[in-house]
C-alpha cells in the first residue's frame, strides 16, 4: 500500500521513533513561524474542516498497524496545524479503540485551543505538545506571523484552560530565535505565563534544520541552558535517539527518502537512523535523488542537511 497520510517512523529529538499521521495539505497552518521546517505557509487559516478524508487515514493506519510495528507514539504533526481538521477526534477515537497498545502524541501551536471541541477532541491523547514561544503581542506578530485573528493573550488563557480540563502529559515547547524571545523582558513574560499554565514540563528547542527564512541563526548552548535554567523545570531538547530494529514501511527507499525529506530536512546520519541502512547504501539513494534534481544540500551546523528542491 502506498501511505499518503503516514509518514516515518521518524526520529523525533522529542519522541524516540515516532510514526507520524499528517492531516493538513503542505503548507496549511495558522502561524507562519520563521523558524518552520515546512517552509513558508501558503494557506494562513483559522477554518477547521475535513481537508483530507479520514476514511484514507484510517486504511493506511490499518495496514500499517496491523504489523504490529514497534513505535513509542503515534504522532499528529507534518505539513501543518493538525487541530485545523475537523476530523481529528475521529481519528484519535479509532486509534484508542482498535490499537489501544499505541501511545497517541499531538503537536500542536495551540492557536485553536480557545475551541472547546477541539479540547475535547483532543482529550484522549496521551502526550499534548503545545508550542508558546512568547508571551508578548509584538514578538508572536514578528516570530510566528500569526493569522490576524490571533492574539497571544487568548493563545495563553485557551492553555490554562486546556490544563485544567486535561489530566494526560503536557509537555510545552518553546523555540528559541536569537534577537526574538530571548531577551530578559520576554523571558520574564514566558516565566509568569508558565507559572499561569503549569505544564508538566517545558521544553527548549532552536534552529535544528533550515527553517523558513534563511537568515534565522540557531541559539548557542549556554544561551539555551541560561533561558531553561531561568525558567525552570525546563529541559533542552537533544539530538535524535533512534530505536532499535525499526523496520521501514515503504517498498521504496528512494521514495520513502523523498517522502520524510518533503516534510523535514534530513542529515544522512537521520536517514541512516530512520533507514537502518549502512551510510553507502543510503548515499546511493540520496545520490540518485540529487541527480533527479529532486533533492538538494543545504550546510548547516549540525551538518548537511537534504532538502527538497
Ligand atoms: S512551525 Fe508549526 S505552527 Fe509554525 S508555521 Fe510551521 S507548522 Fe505552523
Amino acid at each position: 500500500m502506498r501511505y499518503r497520510h503516514l509518514f516515518g517512523p521518524v526520529p523525533s529529538r522529542r519522541l524516540g521513533v515516532s510514526l507520524g499521521i499528517d492531516l493538513i495539505p503542505l503548507k496549511t497552518c495558522s502561524l507562519n513561524c520563521i523558524y518552520c521546517e515546512c517552509g513558508e505557509t501558503n494557506n494562513c487559516t483559522l477554518e477547521r474542516k475535513e481537508y483530507i478524508a479520514v476514511a484514507e487515514v484510517y486504511a493506511e493506519l490499518k495496514d500499517y498497524l496491523s504489523k504490529n510495528p514497534q513505535l513509542d507514539f503515534i504522532t499528529f504533526a507534518g505539513s501543518g496545524e493538525p487541530t485545523l481538521h475537523s476530523g481529528l477526534g475521529n481519528v484519535v477515537n479509532f486509534l484508542k479503540k482498535n490499537f489501544p497498545a499505541y501511545k497517541l502524541c499531538l503537536l500542536t501551536n495551540s492557536t485553536l485551543l480557545n475551541d472547546k471541541t477541539v479540547r475535547d477532541q483532543i482529550n484522549p491523547i496521551d502526550l499534548i505538545v503545545p508550542s508558546l514561544d512568547t508571551a508578548r503581542e509584538e514578538c508572536f506578530k514578528r516570530l510566528n506571523r500569526p493569522h490576524r485573528d490571533l492574539q497571544c493573550e487568548q493563545i495563553i488563557d485557551s492553555l490554562i484552560k486546556l490544563r485544567r480540563e486535561y489530566s494526560g502529559e503536557l509537555c510545552l515547547e518553546i523555540f528559541i530565535a536569537p534577537g526574538f524571545n530571548d531577551k530578559p523582558e520576554e523571558l520574564s513574560s514566558l516565566k509568569s505565563a508558565l507559572e499561569k499554565i503549569k505544564p508538566d514540563r517545558v521544553q527548549l528547542g532552536t534552529l535544528d534544520r533550515p527553517g523558513a527564512e534563511e537568515w534565522l541563526e540557531a541559539a548557542d548552548y549556554q544561551t539555551m541552558q541560561d533561558i531553561a535554567s531561568y525558567l525552570g523545570n525546563t529541559e533542552i531538547i537533544g539530538k535524535f535517539k533512534a530505536g532499535p530494529g525499526i523496520r521501514t514501511f515503504n517498498d521504496s527507499y528512494s521514495r520513502q527518502i523523498f517522502e520524510t525529506l518533503r516534510r523535514r530536512p534530513c542529515t544522512v546520519a537521520d536517514l541512516k537512523a530512520l533507514l537502518g541502512l549502512r551510510p553507502a547504501e543510503i548515499q546511493k539513494y540520496i545520490n540518485h535523488l540529487l541527480a533527479q534534481g529532486k533533492i538538494e544540500i543545504e550546510h548547516r551546523e549540525r551538518g548537511a542537511f537534504l532538502k527538497i528542491k
